[in-house]
This record gives C-alpha cells, structure tokens and sequence, in this order.
C-alpha cells in the first residue's frame, strides 16, 4: 500500500502496515499522533496501533517522525524571556529515580532554568508527578503563564503534560501503561523527547536507566535508546547527552510517593545517610552535566563542584521551597518530615537467610511498590500518597537471618502481602559479595550517537511510503 499526500488515510490500513511489518511514513505518523490528540480515533484502535508497534519496533526515521509529530501535537513552550538557558534532565524511568527534586534546585540554584515537564508512574516505574503531589497543596497542573511565572521567581518548575502541551503524549503515554506497551525504544524516545522539545530546551542531559530494573533490559536495546534520543534531539536542535545509568537495584533508600521526596529533602538540607549516597552522587552529577551545558562551568566535572556547593550552602534547598511554595505546596509538610508519613499499614520483612545481596531483580521490586497502593492499576485511579518500600540495605550489603531488609508501607492490611511476596521473589542472598557496578556506565553525545546507529545498521532511509 502506498499513500501520496492526495489518498485518504485510514487507521485501520496503517495498524495492518504495522502489523506486518511494514513502515510508516511521515503523513502517516502524524495522521495517527492527531488521532489520538483529538481523540477523532477509537482508543481500540490507538491500542492496536500501540501493540503492533511495540512487536514490530519502529525503526529511526519512524522514531523522529513520531518524536516531531508528538513534539507538534500542541502548543509549545518559549523559555527565551527569562533571559538564561532552559536546560532539563529527563529519565527513561526507574524505580526510587526521584533525582528530579534535587537536579531542579541545584541547576536552578546555579544559574540555569529548570522548565520540567515529567510524567506520571508508568508500568513498574514511579512518576515524579504522582510523588510531587504527595505534597498537600502542590499543583503540577499549571497554565503555560503560570509555568513561565514560576520559572522567573524560582528558576525551575516541575508540571504535568497538560491539554494544550503535547496531548499525543497524555493520550499515548497513558494507553501504554494498560496496554502492556511500554518497552520499545521508539516509543519511548518520542514520549521522552516530544515533551523536551515542546519545552523549547536550549539542552538535554538524559539519565537512560540499565539494568534489571529499566525497561529495556537488554544492554544494546538501551545503548541504542540512547544513541537514537541524542540523535533525534540534536537532530531537531536541542544540545543533548545521555548517561547510561545503574537501575540494578533502587536508586537511594526508598521507593514510594511521599517517602521519595522526604528522602530529597534531607539531602537538600545537606543531611548524608550512607543508604542515599548513590542517589547524591548520580544527581550531583546529572546537575553537573546541565551546568555545563547550561553555560555556567566549563566542564562537567566543574558543574558538579558547583551543584555540590549549593547542595552544601543550602541555596538549591532554598530554590526547593520557594518552587514548592509557589505551585500551592504546603510547606508545613517539610517541617516533621517523619511525622508527615502516615501509611495505612506497615510490615518489616527480615532477611531470610544470611548472605550478601548479591542480585536484585529491580522491575520486580518496583511491581512491588506499585502494589503497596503507591502506583494505579487503571488511568486516572488515584494513588496511596504514603505508600511505597523503605529498603534498610544495599546490593553487596551482609545481612545476617533475621535482620531488618526494608519496610513496607501499605495503603492497608490487604496490600501489604503481595509486595512482601514480590521483594522476597526479587531478592537473592550468596555467600559472596557481587562485583560493583558503575553508576554510570557510558556516555552519549553528538558525536558518539550517530557513529553508534551507524555501527548498529540502525540508520536508514527515510522512511518510505512502501
Ligand atoms: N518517560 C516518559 O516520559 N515516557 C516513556 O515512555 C518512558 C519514560
């Protein structure tokens, strides 16, 4: 089937392109993506589109095409009044990835604007948006004006997708999460970056999760997320780099709503628990990259000395209160951030023989969350604000039988038994110590991208009408 720009399209003819594994072209792409930001096409049939795409991949031109029609499905940002550079850092998804609350501030405390727009849990991954609205008051739903008014008072801003700001990907983003259609590289690099580019990013810094608890779990499938995201963005304009990153156990202590931001907040206040040091690191370094690329140091490694001295003089906290306090968040919350926890249930689960933690099947781990009450099993559904895991040891740590591994938080009794089941399936004990895992394992850029899919034979053609 071919289709010039006169023939009428029909979804039903592109599902069955896909489906057989055929490739759809620009006009094709942008049919669907208005479809779905109109509504004008059935949700079965966004459905189906979704499943053939997730079976038969998209290949890269198809990625940017989608990426591009996402990006174009609704008005867009421009953050070039507020007279700095607007660079952000988005994951691909983890689970306890909450390094968003403390790269905004840091970047913003050093002189970049932070114009976030994240999304909701998606799969087994937590949202930064559902663990924002564990704070009484916070609204994540902001107008464009109101964005652009945060983003002059505080220097950064985090907000939701809204009707007008992309809504291909609202629409999209949520029908992947309950059709089982998360896990493909393009799918994932359009939503990612049709937000990004929307918000008119001067630049990207890319935290792409690898290990047992990111969604691609093979390593190539997520170094060629990567490479294709540094492309397209730097393809459509926007200076990008990706750092491939250790999801092989949650990052920091805890993995939940509530829980997550509290655990921010006291490394903001320059607190050090040794059981969030990864989450310290990784987010000083993030920061770093977006300092760097943002104009303000002249390599990472001096954006990282300027994240950690307003980490340590307290003024990314400062940029943290004013930001939560101008988007309605009630700053009482803050003061007893323990007292402020209040789960509907609470078991400890003890390590059942003794050992190193030697293995961590991190997506299961995140399942688990999701089942505390912290995550929805339907769109829409609300979520447990104090439910998540609170994890008491690390991969390589030595438990003896008996001692305390993490601490459920359930909405109630009746959802406290499956997370015990699934982090008790998910953990595995050996008399030896496993060996370390880098936080980050690689680096992508301009350069190294397009070499990479080149290498790959990922680059092709531009997608024909065939
Ligand atoms: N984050 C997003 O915004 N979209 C995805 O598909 C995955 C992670």
């Amino acid at each position: 089937m071919s289709s010039s720009a006169a023939t009428p399209l029909h979804v039903i003819d592109l599902i069955r392109k896909k489906r057989d594994g055929g490739t759809l072209n620009e006009r094709e792409i942008a049919f669907l993506v208005a479809g779905a930001s109109d509504a004008s096409t059935p949700v079965e049939q966004l459905a189906a589109w979704l499943m053939a795409t997730w079976i038969r991949g998209l290949n890269v031109s198809e990625s940017r095409a989608l990426t591009l029609a996402m990006r174009d499905s609704g008005e867009k940002f421009d953050p070039s009044r507020l007279g700095k550079m607007a660079v952000d850092k988005h994951s691909t998804g983890g689970v306890g990835d909450k390094t968003s609350f403390l790269i905004a501030p840091l970047a913003a405390a050093c002189g970049v604007a932070v114009p976030m727009i994240s999304g909701r849990a998606l799969g087994h991954t937590g949202g930064t948006l559902d663990k924002l609205e564990s704070i009484p008051g916070y609204r994540t739903a902001l107008t464009l004006d109101e964005f652009e008014r945060v983003l002059e008072r505080c220097g950064a801003s985090i907000v939701s997708q809204t009707p007008t700001l992309v809504p291909a990907d609202r629409v999209l983003y949520a029908l992947r999460d309950r059709t089982g259609t998360v896990e493909c590289a393009g799918l994932i690099c359009a939503s990612i970056l049709s937000k990004k580019l929307a918000a008119g990013l001067n630049a990207l810094v890319l935290d792409v999760k690898t290990g047992s608890g990111s969604f691609l779990r093979n390593q190539k499938e997520t170094e060629y997320l990567a490479a294709l995201m540094v492309a397209t963005a730097e393809a459509a304009g926007t200076r990008t780099v990706a750092l491939l990153t250790d999801m092989d156990q949650p990052l920091g202590r805890t993995a939940g709503n509530w829980i997550e931001v509290a655990e921010c907040v006291e490394l903001l206040r320059g607190e050090r628990p040794a059981s969030s040091e990864d989450l310290r690191e990784l987010s000083l370094i993030l920061a770093g990259w977006m300092i760097h690329l943002g104009k303000k140091a002249a390599t990472p490694e001096a954006g990282y000395s300027l994240a950690e001295a307003a980490l340590t003089d307290g003024s990314a906290l400062a940029v943290w209160m004013k930001m939560v306090d101008a988007q309605g968040g009630d700053l009482r919350v803050f003061e007893d951030l323990t007292a402020s926890h209040k789960p509907g249930a609470t078991a400890v689960l003890e390590a059942w023989e003794t050992g190193y933690i030697a293995a961590i099947d991190t997506m299961e781990i995140g399942w688990a969350v999701q089942r505390t009450g912290a995550g929805r099993d339907q769109a829409g559904a609300p979520v447990d604000p104090h439910a998540g895991i609170d994890f008491h040891a690390r991969r390589g740590a030595h438990l003896e039988k008996g001692q305390p591994l993490a601490t459920v938080y359930a909405t109630d009794q009746a959802h406290l038994e499956e997370p015990l089941a699934r982090l008790r399936s998910a953990i595995r004990f050996s008399t030896e110590p496993p060996p370390a895992v880098p936080l980050v394992s690689r680096i992508f850029n301009r350069e190294n991208a397009e070499e990479f899919l080149a290498d790959a034979g990922k680059v092709d053609e531009t997608a024909s009408s065939s």
